[in-house]
């Protein structure tokens, strides 16, 4: 295992608010990756580099050591499933929740009195399925890998489970979110043998971000 610490990172809203966590580690990333064109970004340590992945990649490459550490949203990593991750952190950034939404007019009271069979898109498959199953309500999932919204309005599905914050994209598209049922936030995941070969400088790393978590 190499000396370098690397850490996984989105490009977006992730790396953003990951920024003034890594301030307050002392840590300052060289390079801005909307206008580099670089995946491995130098700090002004020698020994933390960060690496640009997509979002369901983060847990991916921290499980299998393709970096020590990374942040990913709580939908990642339910449906990463977690496996060989240490989450020792909620770092409470890139909040937003996971919600039901359906086309302006579907009622979707009705249908689940009814018990009607509901056909829901999403890309989050094993939130929507224990979400359903939890709520004893039969769904057909269909599985997207984006531009949800879509589905209901062109007939491929009932409903979708998508992330909302603002609401603004549901609205744009007239559709109507019927039930928000998990908070979403974005954890700290770390390498399980990289903790343990690496601890005297992943520790204080950790505790830096503990510290700067921005409280509510
Ligand atoms: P891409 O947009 O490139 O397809 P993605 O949607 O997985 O990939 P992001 O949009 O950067 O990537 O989202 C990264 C994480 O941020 C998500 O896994 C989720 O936890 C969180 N997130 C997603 N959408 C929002 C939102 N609207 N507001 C706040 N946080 C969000
Ligand atoms: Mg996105």
């Amino acid at each position: 295992m190499s000396d370098m610490i690397t850490l996984a990172l989105s490009k977006g809203r992730i790396f953003e608010e990951t920024l003034p966590l890594l301030a307050a580690a002392g840590i300052e990333v060289l390079e801005d990756p909307e206008k580099s064109r670089k995946l491995i970004l130098p700090t002004n340590r020698a020994d933390v580099q960060v690496v640009l992945v997509r979002a369901t990649d983060v847990p991916t490459y921290v499980e299998h050591g393709g970096a020590d550490l990374g942040v990913a949203g709580k939908d990642v990593l339910i449906e990463h499933g977690g496996e060989g991750l240490y989450q020792p952190l909620d770092l409470k950034i890139a909040r937003c929740r996971m919600s039901v939404a359906v086309r302006e007019g579907f009622d979707y009271e009705a249908a689940v009195r009814q018990g009607s069979r509901i056909r829901v898109a999403t890309k989050y498959t094993t939130i929507a399925r224990q979400h359903f199953a939890d709520k004893g309500v039969h769904v057909d999932l269909i599985k997207l890998y984006g531009s949800m919204e879509l589905a209901p309005l062109t007939g491929l599905a009932d409903a979708i489970v998508d992330l909302v914050s603002t609401g603004k994209t549901l609205k744009a598209n007239q559709l109507v979110e019927v039930e928000p049922f998990m908070e979403i936030s974005s954890r700290l995941v770390v390498n399980q043998a990289a903790l343990k070969l690496k601890r005297d400088r992943l520790r204080p790393l950790i505790d830096a971000f503990a510290a700067a978590i921005p409280k509510d």
